[in-house]
């Protein structure tokens, strides 16, 4: 077949002006420097106002803005197996030091480990759990594994962390160990005869996964100060119910296949197991065991501190005052590089914000203002981010209008994007004004290719959560590898600069192409007359969500009465329609007034969705439309009230959350009806 592509949309005098700002010159200097030096949240104070004064040389108007957060710091943590005929086997716990990494600078390497982590230690023979969901466990409960008293093995993928933490701990089990396992890397292992990073674009087998273990689908943020701002001398309150309080220590694939070998010929095979991600790449079984007489020692130290971090904001005032765009991404990282997760995006809107700084030397201003947020504290938690949200809130309330955040912005040629549904319409015409890296396609072409056109459903991991949870849509963009590029080492001393600029994007192109779709989006967004809200979309999503709703009471075998959903989704319907048409209407007339109407229509109506006081025992997630499945952290579930209520076979629960998810529907079509 033939292949057809989109032409390259024409652009404005602005936008030229801002796509020809955007150099992958400029983007790979800012990359260099932020990967080039420890930023640990809590730890960036230099990063913060180096990137406060980019911003203010650019003429954004900036400052630092920053919390007080409890956080826990690792102090030292040891590990060992030993087999029942009394040897052992001492895992590494490190990663290989490269020259390439620039890492030999660093003396004080950031060890491995979890954050939030419990300080305790274990001792005992242990089980593999697979990737530690709820499911996993039920399944092992009904093979009749012991669970209560052992230490569990986990593989990462699938959902969060710290849910896996959560599961084993809810189980009685003492102690977790995380191990990367090759399955997620595609075609690209050494097994399939590629070399490994730095010699070529397999997993360096030593590669660890740091990261967070708090429990983030019960609330993100500073875990002492839940609803509130962490500001210095608050109240705080317990942070055990979002932390865990059995240790875990997060190992490579080499250090993990001696343990998983043990198991091996113990309980239950993988095959017979049959859950969904249980089995991997590695030459093991993935039996259950517990193999009897061998066991784990784990020891766990974490210094518990409360500390200041800081989050970069920088504005430029909108002619209109209470309209507001809000774009972010984090700064800090679990590893000295961070050249993918954060720096890739920190690179990218350092570059947006001089592409912005052309704009306003040539007299520009723009309607709507525009914040640009440059978060501490991500990777423990949101912490940042939502602090942020939580002091600025009535404000927010008042005037944001959408939330742009850039996370990964940068780890391979694919583009992806997730997004809050009024905005797929301008999220995808924008891709048509992208010239994507040196493919000579546009990036909707790319984008279609590589998605099949999918845009994904917002759930949480990254800093648009507490925006999204106030009632504020929200799009998260970035770029990955598919299953023959080179394979990204997620949270491990191995992304860094070299890895970037050797394998990840060679010439900074797709960093390039993505720092020219943020600026322009949010351009878009911030300068057209009307707001470019796509309300029919919304319509249209709330009923395909609908539809998967009815699957779930079939797949349940529960009763339930929806009329009361159907009929608001249809009220939503009519009322998005008509607002759609009123502003065609106000544009074609140039009515001022009228156009003010409706962009305030468009700004409010998702404060509906979070009207109705969130969810059963975690009030922090309000959208009634889509959440963080409680199970997965990371992935959304659509209508969570109900379906997880279902799911849990809490039929009365059920039927009270469709009442109160129509309700918060009616709201929301209440507020755009004309
Ligand atoms: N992006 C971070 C992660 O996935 C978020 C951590 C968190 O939300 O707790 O590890
Ligand atoms: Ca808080
Ligand atoms: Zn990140
Ligand atoms: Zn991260």
């Amino acid at each position: 077949v033939e292949r057809q592509d989109t032409p390259l949309s024409a652009l404005t005098p602005e936008e030229t002006t801002l796509v020809e700002a955007i150099s992958n010159t400029t983007i790979s200097e800012w990359s260099y420097y932020y990967t080039h030096g420890a930023h640990l949240a809590g730890q960036n104070l230099t990063m913060a106002e180096w990137t406060a004064d980019r911003w203010r040389e650019n003429g954004w108007n900036s400052s630092i803005v920053s919390y007080d957060v409890f956080l826990k710091n690792p102090v030292n943590k040891s590990l060992s197996l030993t087999y029942s005929d009394g040897s052992i086997y001492q895992p590494s716990l490190e990663e290989a030091v490269l020259e390439q990494d620039d890492t030999t600078s660093y003396p004080n390497r950031i060890p491995t480990f979890h954050g939030y982590s419990a300080s305790g230690s274990a001792d005992a023979e242990f089980v593999y759990i697979g990737r530690g969901q709820q499911s996993d466990f039920a399944r092992l409960i009904e093979l009749d594994v012991p669970l209560e008293g052992k230490i569990a093995i986990s593989k990462y993928g699938g959902p969060f962390r710290g849910l896996k933490v959560k599961n084993a701990q809810e189980n009685g089990m003492i102690g977790v160990i995380i191990f990367t396992d090759t399955s997620d890397d595609g075609d690209i292992t050494e097994a399939n005869g590629y070399a490994a990073y730095p010699e070529g674009p397999a997993r360096n087998p030593s590669a660890v996964q740091r990261g967070s273990v708090q429990f983030l689908s019960t609330f993100p943020g500073d875990p002492t100060t839940p609803g509130y701002p962490s500001k210095e001398g608050c109240p705080r309150a317990d942070p055990s119910p979002v932390i865990p309080r059995i240790p875990s220590i997060p190992i490579s694939y080499a250090d993990a296949i001696p343990f998983l070998a043990t198991l091996d010929g113990y309980g239950t095979t993988g095959a017979e197991v049959n859950r969904t991600g249980w089995v991997g790449a590695l030459n093991v079984s993935y039996s259950t065991g517990p193999a009897p007489g061998s066991t784990i020692s784990m020891t766990n130290l974490m210094e518990e501190v409360y500390t200041p971090i800081w989050n970069s904001i920088g504005i430029i005032n909108g002619t209109i005052a209470d309209e507001t765009i809000v774009i972010g991404n984090h700064r800090d990282a679990w590893i000295i590089g961070g050249a993918a997760d954060p720096n890739s995006g920190t690179a990218i809107i350092v570059e947006l914000a001089k592409a912005y700084g052309s704009l306003l030397s040539q007299g520009w201003r723009p309607k709507r203002n525009i914040v640009l947020a440059s978060w501490d504290g991500e990777e423990p938690g949101l912490l940042g981010s939502t602090e942020w949200v939580e002091e600025y809130i009535p404000w927010l309330t008042e005037t944001a209008v959408s939330y742009l955040n850039i996370d990964i912005g940068a780890s391979g040629p694919w583009p992806y994007i997730e997004a809050s549904p009024e905005l797929h319409t301008i999220a995808t015409d924008v891709m048509k004004k992208v010239s994507w890296m040196d493919t000579g396609r546009n990036m909707y072409d790319i984008w279609l290719e590589y998605t099949g056109g999918s845009i994904g459903v917002l759930g949480s991991g990254s800093d648009y959560t507490a925006f999204l949870h106030r009632g504020i849509g929200s799009i998260d963009m970035g770029t990955g590898g598919d299953a023959a590029d080179p394979i990204y080492h997620y949270h491990s001393n191995f992304d860094s600069y070299h890895w970037m600029s050797t394998f990840g994007d060679p010439g900074f192109l797709a960093h390039k192409s993505m720092a020219q779709y943020l600026s322009l989006l949010a351009y878009n967004l911030a300068d057209q007359d009307g707001i470019q809200f796509d309300l029919p979309n919304y319509a249209r999503q709330l009923e395909a969500y609908y539809e998967d709703l009815l699957s779930t009471i079939d797949s349940t075998s529960q009763n339930l009465d929806t009329s009361s959903l159907r009929s608001a989704i249809d009220e939503f319907s009519i009322g998005a329609t008509e607002v759609q048409a009123l502003e065609k209407q106000a544009v074609a007339i140039d009515d001022p007034e009228l156009l003010t109407l409706v962009n305030h229509k468009y700004r409010d109506f998702q404060r509906g969705f979070v009207s109705q006081g969130g969810l059963p025992n975690r009030e922090f997630y309000r959208h009634l439309i889509f959440a963080p499945g409680i199970d997965t952290g990371y992935a959304a579930t659509t209508y969570p009230g109900i379906t997880e209520a279902l799911e849990a076979g809490n039929n009365s629960l059920a039927a009270e959350f469709v009442q109160k998810t129509a309700d918060a529907i009616l709201i929301a079509a209440n507020i755009i009806k004309t």
